[in-house]
């Protein structure tokens, strides 16, 4: 019986393992190698690290600070997390763990345009593809920008980027746009150009990244998908926790789920989508994940 088990070794998970580790808590932590911060091929808003860091590199950095403290991270996509009295079941496929508490920080999968995996890391890495524009607006200052998305959360991606460079392009990503009035005149104010789609035939040319449109062929230094995502809430909002209608979970200022003994943290949570966002969360349900365990026993035994 662990005294937490976290789902989940992105920036969220692996500073709520780095603080449960070092209140002496038995933990377990869990993950399957997809984390949106291994994405980033180098974050520059994140606090000291002048010059930047790349994502996998912060991450092997926090791993090898949590495995100073005796955590070992275990390889397994987790199934469901069944709540058993004051105690849960967490079961990957066949094999099951238990634990008195649990910490879901399982983040965030972008939506994609519909282009091959491999040029999408390429144009991810080379800057010619971002999927953040609070983490990396700043990069894209003066040049040409294109937004793939429509409707109202195309029109806010456009406009936040238009506080960066004059040469903002909203594209539809299927075919015409599907923007209400007030959208369309945001949009004119502001100078942003509209294209219909569908968009198709990317290709890195000119070094950015370029695709048909219903307007011919079109390329952009940065362009940005403003397609959603899907929130990895799932286990907890089968285990009967609360989320959003969009499908993030509802916490407290403590990180507390609606089902008790099951926390949450990071991108999975309603928040920035920022790394140190995420990895405030985790520090604060980490510490209330251990003050609730003292008051049923005393933790150093
Ligand atoms: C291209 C890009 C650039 C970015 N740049 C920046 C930046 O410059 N600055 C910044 O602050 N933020 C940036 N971000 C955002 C940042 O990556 C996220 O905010 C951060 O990774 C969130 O951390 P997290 O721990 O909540 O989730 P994640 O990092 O996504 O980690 C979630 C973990 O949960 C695991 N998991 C999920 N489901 C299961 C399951 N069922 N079983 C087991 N494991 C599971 C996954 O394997 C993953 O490791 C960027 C994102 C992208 C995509």
């Amino acid at each position: 019986m662990h005294d937490c088990i976290i789902i989940g070794s992105g920036p969220a998970g692996l500073t709520a393992a780095i603080y449960l580790a070092r209140y002496h808590l038995d933990i377990a932590l869990i993950d399957n190698g997809s984390s949106r911060a291994a994405l980033i091929p180098c974050t520059h808003n994140h606090a000291g690290y002048p010059g930047g860091i790349n994502g996998r590199d912060l991450l092997e950095r926090m791993y090898t600070q949590a495995k100073s403290f005796g955590v070992s991270r275990q390889t397994a996509t987790v199934t469901a997390i069944e709540p058993v009295g004051d105690t849960f079941i967490v079961r990957m496929g066949d094999a099951v763990a238990e634990a008195r508490t649990v910490l879901l920080a399982t983040g965030v999968v972008n939506h994609r345009p519909k282009m091959d995996d491999a040029l999408h890391d390429r144009a991810l890495e080379q800057g010619a593809l971002r999927y953040c524009p609070v983490c990396d607006g700043y990069e894209v200052t003066d040049k040409r920008v294109g937004v793939i998305g429509t409707g109202d959360h195309g029109m806010r991606e456009a406009m936040f980027l238009r506080g960066f460079t004059q040469d903002v392009t909203l594209i539809a990503p299927d075919a015409e746009h599907m923007l209400d009035e007030s959208c369309a005149k945001a949009l004119d104010d502001a100078g942003v150009e509209r294209v219909d789609g569908p968009c198709g035939g990317y290709a890195i040319e000119d070094g950015g990244l370029a695709f048909d449109t219903a307007h011919g062929r079109m390329v952009f230094d940065s362009v940005y998908p403003a397609l959603g995502s899907t929130i990895r809430s799932e286990l907890a909002l089968a285990a009967g926790a609360r989320g959003t209608d969009e499908g993030c979970l509802v916490t407290d200022e403590h990180q507390r789920t609606t089902l008790p003994g099951l926390f949450a943290a990071g991108d999975v949570v309603k928040g920035l989508d920022q790394i140190s966002h995420a990895m405030g969360q985790a520090g604060v349900a980490a510490t209330t994940i251990r003050n609730e365990l003292n008051t049923r026993h005393p933790l150093r035994r």
